[in-house]
Parts: structure tokens; sequence; C-alpha cells
């Protein structure tokens, strides 16, 4: 009976740290997912023996292609636009070590063994398969073998989900003329370690997900994986290929050829860590043992948890061989007719001009360093910088610099010598508009539409992005976004240009009002304020509203604000002294949950403190029935949120317990709801009381607050 089962493998790493030394080792979760294999099908390891055992029996009735075994393969880049997005070279690094390890070209091969106890150097074998890139897309069209995708939510803790393009991941190839590798952040794992990859054998049909999911950083030895080998690559391709781990079924003396992980030239062995020489977990001589005595563990298997991986043997290399000429997707991906299909044997001819830079958006004065990605085989390279100095320039990856605010287009000639392709993006360089002065303030009112020549709008993973809306509570108009049936995980940002801070001396204060509703009470939205002191090198998150915090009411239709008392004012009071520079920018970011739409208005940035509002009226008769502060414990950034009926100037002091005031704001309050922001760093760890009330009135509340 075929069952849909695929067995899961995937590789742990524990850091065990002692006084004396530090161990590190890897292993897979195969255990758990197999155990969950056989209760989904009892018979699921009898049944998977038996398949082996037939294309064993299978394989040796047939004879073996002479030349080497060649795999046509597509990598996923699923990336949150961080180092994750790993370059085309570290990817050829990991198809190198790959295919070192594979064809016993691994410079460490020198190291493993070949002693009386340990007789393994002789049975290095040299898989005679090779892993190729693929230069034929299954649309027919020139591709390099690499796709990307901007998932930040699927690149983190990433499973199954991000191999599926309904999901804002990438899809497979069509896994009978490719073989799939998704790269990943991270991977969600179970236990005490961190999943590095995991992949699935070939004996089951294979299915949509088929292939392998790796963390970006083992992949090659270069970029990201510099320190980490890339022999998780290995490890994986050789369960892909059929193996199971060195250690399957641990010590046994039963027929090494029906039980373990049936290859009799990988003795029995525990799971075992580290690369001790004298390991020897397993006393047991199976039947038909080619050694025919107690060997030492062969730590040098590509598929132990040893760290001194470095070889596959001849008889891993039979099974390998026996599943490339039975199963009928190897026998596919190894054919002449997919090889021509895939190109990879072809030429290197010049079909695509490509190229991606450091940053498109810079203040004036900055530099973009713009790098070559074309394929296949450039060798000349003929750029166009409108706008740049210098204005053309035939190095392969040249950095620019731009002197003046405009929009500019970048073209790319690459050449290979014979033929050649053009590339030209448009409005691809940003450079902004000079920094505005203080007191800032945006109101939206005289904007007709963002992005302008002050506002950057991106969005990435959700179909709308900020734009003008005709509601607003000073004015008619505001930013907001029709976040209402978007997809979940989607980011938008609302990015300034430039805001000269630079004469701030005492205090800055920046203020914004949002309004939103929740679509269900479950949605979990962010709202995050960056800040950046080098025009947008680096960000600095602020402030961050989620989920409730961000707003508690619910409107299961597309919602937008109607009264003033949808609005809420936030006070950020935290733009400290490492920001009064004269390129400080600011970015809201929003990030959807299937929620509701957000709209965001009178951003006001002023030296002084939030008394000093200029936009806020003042008024009288206030009523104030309580307020809140979070989180508490807080470190960093302590909340204070209260509603007032009247715009009323509000005092919020932060008092150690013996009653001295230790941080005193005096806050121009909207009517509606107000918060506050904090900057509790500095502050030693104890308890603290928060007081807030209007300025005019002697009743004010006192709140409990611990600082960690
Ligand atoms: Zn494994």
């Amino acid at each position: 009976m075929k069952t849909a089962s695929r067995v899961f493998l995937s590789i742990f790493v524990l850091l065990t740290v002692s006084l004396s030394f530090a161990q590190q080792g890897e292993w897979c979760g195969f255990d758990p997912i197999l155990e969950e294999k056989v209760q989904e099908n009892p018979n699921y390891m009898d049944e998977l023996k038996q398949r082996i055992l037939d294309i064993r029996q299978a394989g040796n009735a047939q004879s073996e292609k002479a030349a080497t075994y060649t795999i046509p393969v597509v990598f996923h880049i699923i990336h949150d636009g961080g180092e994750g997005n790993i370059s085309m070279d570290q990817i050829q690094s990991g198809i190198d070590v790959m295919n070192e390890d594979f064809a016993a070209l691994n410079t460490d091969a020198t190291q493993i063994r070949n002693t009386t106890d340990a007789p393994y150097a002789p049975l290095h074998a040299d898989i005679e398969v090779e892993f190729k890139l693929a230069k034929i897309d299954p649309d027919g069209n020139c591709t390099n073998g690499v796709e990307r995708k901007f998932a930040p939510n699927l690149t983190n803790d990433a499973g199954e989900a991000c191999k599926y393009s309904a999901n804002g991941g990438l899809d497979a190839w069509p896994n009978d003329s490719y073989l799939n590798i998704w790269v990943v952040n991270s991977i969600e794992g179970s236990g005490g370690g961190t999943t590095l990859g995991y992949a699935f054998l070939p004996y089951n049909n294979w299915g949509a997900g088929h292939g392998i999911l790796n963390r970006h950083d083992r992949i090659g030895r270069i970029g990201t994986a510099e320190f980490n080998g890339g022999r998780t690559l290995t490890h994986e391709m050789g369960h892909i290929c059929g193996l199971l781990h060195t250690f399957q079924d641990g010590c046994h003396s039963s027929d090494c050829e029906s039980s373990g992980d049936y290859i009799c030239d990988t003795p029995p062995t525990e799971q075992v860590f580290g690369c001790l020489p004298s390991n020897n977990s397993c006393n047991d001589v199976p039947v038909n043992d080619p050694f025919g005595f107690d060997v030492l563990d062969q730590n040098e298997n590509h598929m132990s948890y040893n760290t001194c991986r470095r070889m596959f043997t001849e008889g891993q290399k039979a099974l390998m061989h026996n599943n490339f000429e039975n199963i009928s997707n190897f026998v596919s991906l190894t054919s002449a007719a997919n090889l021509v299909a895939t190109g990879v044997n072809e030429p290197d001819v010049m079909c695509k001009a490509e190229f991606y830079a450091d940053q498109e958006v810079i203040c004036v004065g900055e530099t973009i360093n713009f790098t070559d990605a074309s394929y296949h085989g450039a060798v000349g390279w003929d750029w166009d910088f409108p706008g740049g100095t210098p204005s053309t320039s035939t190095d392969q990856n040249p950095s620019i610099v731009y002197n003046t605010p405009g929009t500019y287009e970048v073209t790319l000639t690459a050449t290979d010598g014979n033929n050649q392709d053009i590339e030209t993006k448009t409005a691809f360089v940003r450079v902004l508009s000079n920094a505005q002065p203080l007191p800032f303030y945006e109101d939206f009112e005289n904007v007709s539409s963002i992005p302008d020549d002050f506002w950057v709008v991106k969005n990435n993973g959700s179909d709308q992005a900020f734009e003008i809306k005709n509601v607003g509570l000073s004015g008619t108009k505001s930013a907001g976004i029709s976040n209402f049936g978007q997809p979940v995980g989607g980011i938008d940002e609302l990015i300034s240009s430039p805001i000269d801070l630079s004469g701030i001396t005492d205090e800055v204060t920046l203020s914004f009002r949002y309004a939103y509703k929740k679509r269900f009470s479950v949605n979990e939205e962010w709202l995050r304020v960056f800040l950046s002191n080098d025009c947008g090198d680096i960000w600095a998150q602020r402030k961050t509203l989620k989920g409730n915090q961000l707003g508690e009411n619910v409107d299961g239709n597309s919602w937008e604000p109607t009264s003033d008392n949808d609005w809420v004012t936030v006070h950020m009071t935290n733009v400290t002294s490492s920001f009064w520079v004269d390129n400080f920018r600011v970015k809201f970011q929003f990030e959807g949950d299937n929620g509701n739409n957000f709209y965001l208005d009178d951003i006001n940035i002023y030296q002084g403190s939030p008394s000093d509002d200029p936009v806020l009226n003042l008024n009288e008769n206030n009523s104030f029935t309580g307020f809140n502060v979070y989180p508490n414990p807080a470190r960093d950034n302590i909340n204070v949120e209260f509603a007032t009926q009247m715009a009323d100037q509000f005092v919020v002091d932060l008092m150690t317990i013996d009653g001295k005031v230790v941080q005193h704001k005096l806050i121009q309050a909207n009517s509606g709801n107000n918060l506050i922001v904090l900057d509790g760093a500095g502050l030693s760890g104890g308890v603290y009381f928060v007081r807030v009330g209007s300025k005019g009135s002697a009743a004010k509340q006192v709140k409990r607050l611990i600082i960690q």
C-alpha cells in the first residue's frame, strides 16, 4: 500500500558548554516526526523497508549509467530584506560544497581514518552525481536558477508554508524537472535545539513541498555561512537521495542489508556527537558485515551527527544509484531530455542584464554601491547613471555619488562578448530633498498624493499602500492604508525625508495622531515608529503599539473615523539627543493581521516639551477619569495612556517611591485618547509612581510602576 507519508528530517544544533570545553553537535528532528508517521500508519517502517529492498533488487538487475548523474537545482530565497537574501556567490558556494562532498573532492578527506579499527578511507566514494543551477525555467525562459521573495512573515521560524505562493511564498518548480531548495532565516523547531534544515526521503510520492528547507547561514562557506562550513546541504541532499542516518535503529546485530540504514559499510552506531576518534558506541557485528569484527564508529560519515562529517561510502553510493535508476522522478530529473530542457549543460550565453544596489533611497551627497547580477557569463558592463557622479561606468560593480534631489533611472548593458542585454530601471534612485527645519508639521491637507517629494511610501506583502484619505482630525485629509482584506503580515511604511534636528538644545517632542479599529477581536496588528540619525541607513525602533494597545474596538466592516474621539494622540518624548542631527528621519510602519484600516495625521516635531505643541488649542473644564501605564514592569519605553473630553494641559510626573519627581512632562493633551511615551532608560530599577492630572486641577491620579 502506498501512503502519502513523507518522512521529515531535520538537523538540530545544540550548544553544550562546560567549564573545560565547548562541544557543538547537530542532529535531526527525525525521531519525533517518524513517531508521528508511525502513529498515522503503524506499518510505515515496514513499508519503507520493503520499498528500499525492492529498489535495491531492481537496481541490481540494471546496468548503471557510465556517466555522472546531473540534477538541475532551483533555489527559492524567502527573505525579509536582510542578510538572509544571500548573494548569488554564496548560493554558488552552496552548490560547490555539495558537489565537492558528493564527488569526494573535499579537501578534508585526508583526515578520514584508515586504521585497523577504522578502515574507512578506502570506502570514501565519488557518488558520481553533480548538482547544477537551472538555466531555463519551467516556462522556457532564461534563469539563473534562483527566485527571491520578500516574505518577512514566512522566513522566520519557517516551515512548509513558505513553499506555496498562496501563502505569499514561492511554489516549487515541477519536481520531476528540478530539485527545489528553499532558503530561510530560521526554521520552526522542537526540543532544545536549533533546526538548520530538513528534507524528505524519496521513497513515497513526491509532494508539492518535496525538497530541502535550509537556513541561509548553512548554505556554502562564504557570506552569512562563512563560519559554518555549509555541510548541512550535503547532509540534507543525502536524505533527498534516499539515505537514512547511520545510527538508524542504533546498535544491532541483524542483517545490515535489511536493517539499520540498509547500508553495510556504515557500521551500527548510536547517536554520537563531537568527533572523538575513540568513539565506539556499538560492539555488535551484524550479519553480512563487511568488516567482520567490532570497528569504531564511522564519525566521518555525512549522515552521522558527528562534527567531522566528510564522506559517503561505496554502500551509500550503491543505494543512491539504485534510487536514481528506479525512482521515477529521479529518472526524469537526470534524463538527457531534462538536462536539455533545464539548460544546465548549455554554454554561458548573456540572456539577462540585471543589477541591484545596497540602497535606493539616499540623502544628498551619499553613495550608492551597485552590484552586477547579470547572467550568464558577463565580461563587459556599460552603466548609465543620469544624475550621478560619475554618470557612466564600465566597472562591474560601480559606486556612484548623487548630489541633487530627484528621482533617477539606471541602465546597465551587459555582454558576454557576443550577445548583450539591456536593463533599465526607471525611478530606481531616489535622492531625498534637503532637510526640513523645525517646527515640522504635516497635516496632509496640502498633499495631493503620496509618495511625493517629501514622503516615501513602501509596501511589502500588502496590496494597498499608504495613500491620502479624505478623512482627518485637523482638516479633511490624512494618510491611511486600506488594510481591510489585505494579506496577513503585509508591511506598509510611510517614511519622511530628512528633518533638521541639529539645533535642538534641550528637548524635542514628536507627536502624531492615528485612528484605527480592529476587524476581529483577535487581530494583532502593529504600529511601529522608527527613528534614524543617519538618513535611514539604520533605524531604531522607538515606539510599538500592538493589538489591543493599538485599539480595542472592533468593526467588521471596512472602517473610517467619523468623530474626533476616534483619534488617539501620541506624544513621544524619547527622541533622545543621539537623534538631534541634521538628517533625522522618522518612519511609521504598519503590519497587518487581516484587520481593519489605519489612518495617520498631524505629525508634529518641535523643540520643547509636549506642552509647547503649537498645533493644539487650550481648553478649560476638563473631565478626566483615569489612566493606564504599561508595560508594567517596564524598561525603556513607558506608555502612559489616558482619555480626556476636552483638550487641556496635563501633567505627567514620574516619581521615586519617596516622592521625588525624576521626570516631569507637561502635555498638550488632545480631546479623546492620549498616549505619552516616557523614556525609562537610565533609571535605576525599583518601584516608582506615575502621577497624571490636568495642570489646573489639584485632583491627580497615581499608579505604581516597576522599572526593571
Ligand atoms: Zn538528517
